[in-house]
C-alpha cells in the first residue's frame, strides 16, 4: 500500500473519513497542518498573543504542546506559558509531574506550578476523605476535579496577563460532550463550548481548543511516532460513566460512518454560528455572593461545592 499523499512511501495509516492511506512522515505533517488550519479557521490566535497552556502530562496535552510549541518556534507570532494544576492525587499526579519536569526542561517555556492544597487548602484526596466521612456517595471526585482546576487554570492564565487558554480536548471528547448534553437535554451547558474564542466576561480568559479536529486515535498514533514523553496512568478517580456510555454508542456508529464525530461538531459549529447573538444571551452574570467571581446563578458551583466539605 503506497502513500496517497507523497506516493512514494509504504502507508502505515489508512484514514477511513477521508479515504486517505498515509506514511508516517505525510501523516505528522497532516496533523501539523490539521492544527494550524484550526487554529486559523476558528481564528484561535492573535498576533502576538501570549497563550496560558494546561499541561497534565497525559497523552493529548504532551502532544499539543510540542505542536504549539514548534508553531511558535517557526512562526514568533505567539508565546506560550504553561500552567500545570497538581490536583493531589497521591502517586498519580507524582508520575505524570515527573513527566511534566522532563519536558519542560526541554522546552524554553514560561512554566507554572499550581497546587490545590495552596490555593483552596484541600488536596483532592483530601476531599474525597472528608465528603467519606460526611458520608456524602453522591458527590464524585471528577465534580471537585473539574471545577477547581477551572478555576485554579482560569485565575492563573489570568493573573499570567496570557489572552488566551489552550486546552488539549479533541474531536472524541467534543463529540462526547456534545452528544451527552443533547442527551442530557442541557442547553445551557451545551452551548458553553464556542469554537470561536470570545470574552464572555472580563474575569474569564477564552479558551481555545486546537485538537478539536483531530481524532484521539490520530493523536495517539503521533506521540508514538514522534516518541513523545506521556503519562499514560488512567486516574484512580476516573469515573463517568455516562461518557463511558456514550463512547461506546459513538464507537458503534464510527464503525458504519467514519464521519460521524465531524458531523457532530459539524452540526454544533453550525447551530453556534446562526445563534450566535442569541446564545450569549446565556451568559449574563452575576457576581457569586460568597466569592464575587462572575456565576450565572446566586451562589457559583465552586462555593457550592466548597461548602459541602467546610
Ligand atoms: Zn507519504
Ligand atoms: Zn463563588
Amino acid at each position: 500500500m503506497i502513500c496517497s499523499n507523497c506516493k512514494e512511501k509504504t502507508a502505515v495509516y489508512n484514514r477511513k473519513y477521508s479515504g486517505q492511506k498515509l506514511c508516517k512522515k505525510c501523516f505528522c505533517k497532516s496533523i501539523e497542518r490539521k492544527v494550524a488550519k484550526t487554529i486559523t479557521k476558528y481564528k484561535m490566535v492573535s498576533k502576538n498573543d501570549k497563550i496560558a497552556y494546561g499541561l497534565s502530562g497525559g497523552k493529548d496535552s504532551v502532544t499539543l504542546l510540542y505542536i504549539m510549541d514548534k508553531m511558535q518556534r517557526e512562526h514568533k507570532n505567539f508565546s506560550i506559558d504553561i500552567i500545570t494544576v497538581d490536583e493531589g492525587i497521591e502517586k498519580y499526579r507524582e508520575d505524570s509531574i515527573k513527566i511534566v519536569d522532563q519536558i519542560v526542561e526541554n522546552l524554553n517555556l514560561n512554566y507554572n506550578l499550581v497546587t490545590f492544597k495552596e490555593l483552596y487548602g484541600f488536596t483532592l484526596d483530601e476531599i474525597v476523605k472528608i465528603l467519606i466521612k460526611k458520608g456524602d456517595l453522591e458527590t464524585k471526585a471528577c465534580s471537585y476535579c473539574g471545577v477547581l482546576r477551572r478555576r485554579a487554570l482560569n485565575n492563573t492564565a489570568k493573573e499570567l496577563g496570557a489572552k488566551k487558554l489552550a486546552t488539549a480536548h479533541n474531536l472524541d471528547d467534543e463529540a462526547e460532550t456534545i452528544l451527552m448534553n443533547i442527551t442530557r437535554s442541557d442547553i445551557t451547558r451545551l452551548l458553553r463550548y464556542d469554537p470561536i474564542p470570545y470574552e464572555k466576561h472580563p474575569h474569564f480568559v477564552p479558551r481555545i481548543k486546537p485538537f478539536r479536529e483531530i481524532p484521539e486515535k490520530e493523536i495517539t498514533l503521533y506521540a508514538y511516532y514522534k516518541n513523545l514523553p506521556i503519562h499514560s496512568i488512567e486516574c484512580p478517580y476516573a469515573s463517568e460513566s455516562m461518557r463511558r456510555n456514550i463512547k461506546t454508542v459513538m464507537s458503534i456508529l464510527e464503525q458504519k460512518n467514519p464521519s460521524v464525530k465531524f458531523n457532530l461538531l459539524k452540526f454544533y459549529d453550525q447551530i453556534f454560528m446562526k445563534n450566535q447573538a442569541d446564545l450569549q444571551k446565556f451568559d449574563s452574570f452575576k457576581a457569586c455572593i460568597k466569592c464575587n467571581e462572575p456565576t450565572s446563578s446566586e451562589i457559583c458551583k465552586f462555593c457550592e461545592l466548597m461548602e459541602k466539605i467546610s
